[in-house]
């Protein structure tokens, strides 16, 4: 396919390469994206990701977390598109993962500069005082609550009605801005503000190289090259030109 090769082509010539991720990267992952026919919000309402929803029905809300994230998410574990980008990284061609993500599959797969715009499912911190643990540690059957206070623990990511973690954003801007080669991979372009950061990329006129199965938001606006596969398909052709 011609845009496999123009696609290694521009990122070996790149000097500051960012990959910017959504659902789609993690699907072969076996984890469920939110939209779409097999999405969480086809089985589960909203509402029960709202923040002042599950400050006051936690029990609801969390057995849906357990249910619908953790348990597809805890045990997950990458795929040939994040070890793709871990690789990329090591040998300097992507400088950082910008990730709407919250599967925490880009750290796993050895990524080191990770920016999660709707933070992580890998930490949780109490409600009360602030104080933060790892998810790992604790047995999610219940709503976990702080080992000192006794609240309740939110997950580290983005609920709705919650601001998106402001360093994470910042930084994803600050490498948008200046990078001149975006990488964008399962993502539909549906959700913002995140979504704004490919466009950021574009007026700052770096070029963009979409990899989604089917055309999105992005591929008739922002995208110069669009490769029609799943991700994990896509970076095993793409890696074979990069030598
Ligand atoms: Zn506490």
């Amino acid at each position: 396919m011609d845009e496999i090769k123009l696609a290694a082509e521009i990122l070996k010539n790149s000097k500051y390469a960012v990959a910017f991720t959504g659902a789609g990267i993690s699907v072969e992952s076996g984890i469920p994206p939110f939209r779409g026919s097999n999405g969480i919000w086809n089985k589960y309402e909203e509402k029960l990701f709202d923040i002042d929803y599950f400050s006051v029905h936690t029990k609801e809300a969390w057995d849906m977390l357990c249910d619908g994230f953790y348990k597809t998410t805890l045990n997950a574990q990458p795929n040939a598109a994040h070890f793709a980008l871990a690789e990329l990284e090591k040998r300097k061609i992507i400088k950082a993962v910008i990730t709407q993500n919250i599967d925490g599959l880009h750290t796993k797969a050895g990524s080191l500069i990770v920016y999660e715009l709707h933070g992580s499912g890998a930490t949780l911190t109490c409600m009360s005082d602030g104080s933060k643990y790892q998810t790992e540690d604790f047995d999610l059957n219940a709503a976990p609550v702080c080992k000192k206070c006794g609240k309740l623990l939110k997950p580290d990511f983005t609920f709705f009605g919650e601001q998106l973690p402001q360093e994470a954003y910042q930084n994803s801007v600050a490498a948008s801005s200046k990078c001149d080669v975006m990488l964008l991979v399962g993502s539909t372009g549906t959700v913002y503000p995140a979504a704004s950061i490919p466009q950021l990329a574009k007026q700052h006129g770096a070029k963009i190289i979409e990899i989604n199965p089917s055309p999105s938001s992005f591929t008739n606006s922002v995208s110069d090259i669009f490769i029609p596969l799943k991700a994990g398909e896509a970076f095993k052709n793409i890696m074979s030109l990069i030598p």
